[in-house]
């Protein structure tokens, strides 16, 4: 867990916005995220509870106490790897996810929530930053297409999964990602 005290003796630190004034003026990012430091902070407010329920108020089951963790421990890598392991976009949810993982926060019955979404922002941006982030084009192509409806976090995970996606009879394709799994039926 983060630190055994940590709960008690940090308060939670909300991310900050960059003035309206100054946001009307371009597209930029305007929210103001925690700096290496305030996450780390942040990751040892979590409890690491034995029945974790963050992890199944995250619509992704994202593994929020084990990011925290290695947050705290200034295991950048392994929070991505982790992050990524059930997320395939947390440089989206990190920013415009309500955070139902927050409000079912242990820490949240009788006090401020483990700020997890603020977190999971830190991890990604230091991914990016890091290099971390790389294409992970298909390693044998069909020339067979798919179309996936919708361009919600659904979609896109199954069109970026779709890299994994391969032949398992002949009416039918799986697609395999580490969020769903969802069968699409094919014409050939
Ligand atoms: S519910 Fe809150 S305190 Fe408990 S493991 Fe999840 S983030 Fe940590």
């Amino acid at each position: 867990m983060g630190k055994v005290t940590g709960f008690m003796e940090f308060e939670r630190i909300e991310e900050g916005y960059k003035p309206v004034t100054e946001r009307l003026k371009n597209y930029s990012e305007f929210v103001i995220g925690l700096t290496d430091e305030q996450a780390k902070t942040q990751g040892a407010r979590c409890m690491d509870c034995g029945t974790p329920f963050c992890n199944s108020g995250c619509p992704v089951n994202n593994i929020i106490p084990d990011f925290n963790d290695l947050v705290y421990h200034g295991d950048w890598k392994n929070a991505i790897e982790t992050l990524h392991s059930t997320n395939n976009f947390p440089e989206f949810t990190g920013r415009i996810c309500p955070a139902p993982c927050e409000a079912a926060c242990v820490v949240n019955f009788n006090g401020d929530a483990v700020g997890i979404k603020s977190i999971e922002h830190a991890i990604i941006d230091r991914a990016w930053a890091e290099g971390w982030v790389q294409p992970q084009p298909a390693k044998v192509k069909t020339g067979k297409k798919v179309a996936v409806i919708g361009a919600g976090p659904a979609g896109l995970a199954a069109s970026q999964c779709a890299g994994q996606m391969r032949p398992v009879n002949s009416g039918k394709l799986l697609v395999l990602c580490s969020t769903s799994i969802a069968f699409f039926q094919s014409p050939w």
